[in-house]
């Protein structure tokens, strides 16, 4: 294969084999903008070497020859003594891993050619000396694996509270003697001087860096890919280090945080690389380069538009100016917040530069349950402490510590934690992902915080200046003396930037007000919104439904948008007050006494259902028969055995002859116990009496399309008995009303065709059938093992997140198929946490469910998702 591809060569479209980087440096070539040369090593070299232990056959022959074509075009050869040429050496995966990964920059120095370098410069030495620093700075950590502590430590020193700036040539080359000398004492070896032996061991690098713990542990919460790997970029080096009319910067095409078109990103005068957001100096805003360097900012802003309008979409760019000239170093289509990924989507629809079906598609189902999110209410009371950069948003509320492995520590004991920092690095990742929000002192908008916090829908708040952050001694101090310590609680406001002291309480958030019908389209967000959802909506053939079982959540789940409840659990109906009616079922020995306790829950469960019939007013409500055990609706076993023994001789003959009847139903197994129709075949007149409540309110709501479902069925004979009985009440009632079951066990499925006979619909319950197909019971299995399962990449996700498709969606289509075939017009529907999930909500539409259920507030997800898999 061709391991190898000149920028030249590639365009954006390759980002499997080039990665992100390399296959956009291939665009913005072809394009004409201005790129330094070089080229991109793929993601199957790096597979290969990673499967392997070594570089691929070909491969150093192949980068030879295209290393070999760049010294060519360059007329210079790398690291030639007298005149130089350097390259970067450049990770780049498919998806962006911001800081996750290696850079090194300034491969080809060494003793000689740093002469080399400063005559090109025009004796520029300080400029070269400081190139050369990095370099061994930036190669001794990331590809000698030295501490880097160790560098900034002897570079702190040397600065003695000076800027970076303030150092001079000599004490420049000062300190690469002293950077040499620690790479010497950390490795045994002088620091390696071969230009070409610089660049293998660099390329190496990156290719191992794929494996890095923090590398991993983003791809984990990213749901990133483990075997993608990384392609490697090698491109001419520009210098933003070789004085004040160079520089380097960040920008992005419109504000990720709101999507307004404007002129965003922070520049820094001579400087490299990452300076600009490791925060050593104060960066400026891009607005500043206007009045600092005018041509190259006016071709910066045409090139900007140039993306916009070739990617048609919002774009981040880094870029450097090499004494006056612009360089590009990079773009992509920019991470962005939920609220600018909606507003952007319908901004670009106004600009005509993309069409509805197409705004549909940029937007997920993640992204809106975010805006969903609450917010902190406007009251006067509350003590701002400072105000930062909005990051990211949301409203955050937690304890305040200041280290990566506290914030791990106080989450895995269920506490909320703000993490703040200083700023962040790529170690503090992990806490990051514990925390409920993160705060930073120092950088901006484009700060590792930031980005990282954004890409994980975290609320962040960056560059605080006024807070003094200590993190040895474990507290801030905010303007007006107010010190925080480890363990007060802040709240922190991601969209507004501000910070608070202690816990300020949240409110609805616009978006959701909107679907709640009490907010009218004035607010931007809430249009975009209104606009993607409504093309959405004429997009999707899935009807959406809620699972509710009150009158108030079936009227929620209509503002929503529900066009039906598919599952209305009764059992939630027999609690509280009416244990009491339940404990005479299950003690009844004689029929009268049973028939006395189903009587008394009777006109309950009818004044039930006539208030949810009532709120969906007509559309269909499917209920299912009750399907717990019994005993869990009884006192538990020990609690009462302790109060009967206490009481003795007194003990009340219903607490005695209840403990009998705990310790009877007790069951080993559950879950697999007496329950779901087996509960309503062996209890005379348990269903009848549901049914007959149903068919009675049924009666009193004209219009009500009620649909009765019978849980956990896994024999067609089973559902006849059931079905038999009901229909007989409902004929009585003089009522219509569909009956159907739940495919919830593992043999419902197998024998759909069967089941189909009785059956007039089918409502998949994915929790059952993913615990019965797996063997996995939900409640245990989580906490035990299924973080190592995830480890291990037995599954990506969790079965009970995401519908298993191999598996239980195996099962699914089955069925679908098999009871369709019996009965065209069943009707087909999903009611598990899966009806919920956009992943799996994309598998019902392909298996050609009719319907997803899920909870009221999950309803516009699934509706936004459902259109965006009709696409
Ligand atoms: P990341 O993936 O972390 O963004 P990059 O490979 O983009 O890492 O490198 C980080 C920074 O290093 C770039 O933003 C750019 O400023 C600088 N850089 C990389 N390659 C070059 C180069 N050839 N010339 C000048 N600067 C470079
Ligand atoms: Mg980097
Ligand atoms: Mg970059």
């Amino acid at each position: 294969p061709k391991y190898v591809y000149d920028f030249t060569e590639g365009n954006k479209d390759l980002k499997d084999l080039l990665g992100g980087k390399g296959a956009n440096l291939a665009e913005m070539t072809n394009l004409g903008l201005p790129v330094p040369p070089g080229f991109t090593i793929t993601t199957e070299a790096c597979r290969r070497f990673l499967a392997d232990g070594a570089l691929p056959p070909g491969l150093q022959e192949e980068i030879d020859t295209h290393l070999g074509a760049l010294e060519g075009r360059m007329g210079r050869r790398l690291g030639q003594a007298d005149d130089p040429l350097l390259v970067s050496v450049r990770s780049g995966a498919k998806f962006s891993m911001p800081g996750m990964m290696e850079t090194v920059l300034n491969i080809g120095l060494n003793d000689e050619s740093v002469h080399g370098l400063a005559k090109q410069a025009g004796g520029n030495e300080r400029f070269a000396w400081d190139s050369y620093r990095r370099l061994i700075q930036m190669f001794g950590k990331t590809v000698q694996g030295i501490d880097g502590e160790l560098f900034d430590e002897a570079f702190e020193e040397l600065k003695n509270g000076r800027g970076d700036l303030d150092l001079d040539a000599a004490e420049l080359r000062g300190l690469v003697e002293t950077f040499k000398g620690i790479v010497r004492a950390e490795t045994g070896h002088d620091f390696p001087a071969d230009p070409r032996e610089q660049l293998r061991m660099a390329i190496t690098a990156v290719f191992e860096s794929w494996n890095a713990p923090r590398a991993i542990l983003y791809r984990r919460q990213e749901r990133i890919p483990a075997d993608l790997g990384t392609a490697v970029n090698v491109c001419t080096m520009v210098f933003g280090n070789c004085g004040m009319d160079s520089g380097t910067g960040v920008a992005f095409t419109r504000d990720p945080g709101t999507g307004h078109q404007g002129v965003y990103g922070d520049y820094l005068q001579n400087a490299q690389g990452e300076d600009v957001v490791a925060g050593i100096r104060n960066t400026m805003s891009l607005q500043d380069l206007e009045g600092i360097d005018k041509n190259s900012y006016d071709e910066l802003m045409r090139i900007m538009e140039k993306l916009e309008n070739h990617y048609r979409d919002l774009c981040d760019i880094e870029f450097t100016i090499e004494n006056g000239k612009l360089w590009m170093l990079q773009t992509r289509v920019g991470k962005r917040t939920a609220g600018a990924a909606f507003r952007i989507a319908v901004q670009l629809v106004d600009q005509g530069l993309i069409d509805l079906d197409e705004a549909v598609n940029r937007v997920t189902g993640d992204q809106l349950a975010q805006l969903m999110f609450p917010r902190f209410a406007k009251d006067e009371t509350r003590t701002r402490i400072t105000k930062g950069m909005n990051a990211s948003p949301g409203a955050a509320v937690g304890k305040a510590v200041f280290s990566s492995e506290r914030a791990v520590e106080l989450a895995a004991r269920g506490e909320d934690v703000i993490l703040v920092r200083r700023e962040t690095n790529p170690d503090d990742l992990a806490g990051m992902i514990a925390a409920r929000g993160v705060l930073t002192s120092r950088g901006g908008k484009t700060s590792h915080a930031a980005v990282v916090a954004r890409g994980m829908g975290k609320t962040c708040v960056c560059g605080a200046e006024e807070l003094e952050v200590s993190t040895k001694e474990r507290r801030f101090t905010a303007p007006g003396g107010v010190e925080v310590a480890e363990g007060d609680v802040i709240s922190i406001d991601g969209s507004t930037g501000e910070v608070f002291l202690g816990e300020v309480p949240v409110v609805a958030s616009p978006v959701v007000e909107y679907f709640e019908g009490s907010c009218a389209e004035e607010d931007e967000l809430v249009r975009a919104v209104h606009r993607v959802m409504t093309h959405a909506d004429s997009l999707r053939r899935l009807a959406v439904r809620a699972n509710a079982d009150n009158a108030e959540d079936a009227a929620r789940a209509r503002r929503f948008g529900a066009q039906g409840i598919g599952l209305c659990r009764t059992e939630h109906m027999f609690l509280g007050e009416r244990r009491r009616l339940v404990e005479d079922l299950v003690l009844a020995d004689a029929d009268d006494e049973r028939e006395r306790a189903l009587a008394a829950l009777e006109p309950l469960q009818k004044a039930d259902f006539i208030e949810i019939f009532q709120a969906m007013d007509g559309l269909p409500v499917t209920i299912r028969l009750i399907d717990p055990p019994l005993h869990e609706f009884l006192p538990d076993y020990t609690e009462l055995s302790v109060k009967v023994a206490l009481a003795g001789d007194r003990a009340e003959a219903k607490d005695r002859r209840l403990l009998a009847a705990v310790k009877r139903l007790h069951e080993q197994n559950p879950m697999l116990g007496l329950r779901g129709v087996r509960l309503g075949l062996v209890i005379p007149g348990l269903f009848a009496m549901q049914v007959r409540a149903i068919a009675e309110a049924a009666k009193e709501v004209p219009g009500t399309r009620a649909e009765i479902m019978i849980p956990l069925v896994g024999a067609v004979q089973e559902l006849e008995h059931v079905k038999d009985e009901a229909t007989k009440i409902l004929a009585e009632a003089g009522v219509e009303a569909l009956v159907g079951t739940m495919i919830e066990v593992p043999r419902a499925a197998l024998t759909a065709g069967q089941i189909a006979e009785a059956a007039e619909f089918f409502s998949f319950g994915t929790n059952d059938l993913t615990q019965m197909t797996w063997g996995f019971s939900r409640d245990d299995v989580e906490a035990a093992f299924f973080s190592r399962y995830l480890d291990l990449g037995v599954f990506g996700v969790s079965p009970f997140e995401t519908l298993d498709r191999d598996g239980v969606g195996r099962l699914v289509r089955l069925a679908a198929e098999e009871g369709r075939r019996t009965r065209p017009d069943l009707k087909l529907g999903i009611c598990g946490e899966h009806g919920g999930d956009p992943e799996s909500i994309h598998f019902c539409h392909e298996a050609g469910l009719d319907y997803v259920s899920c909870s009221p507030f999950r309803i516009p997800v699934a509706r936004l998702e459902a259109g965006r898999a009709a696409l």
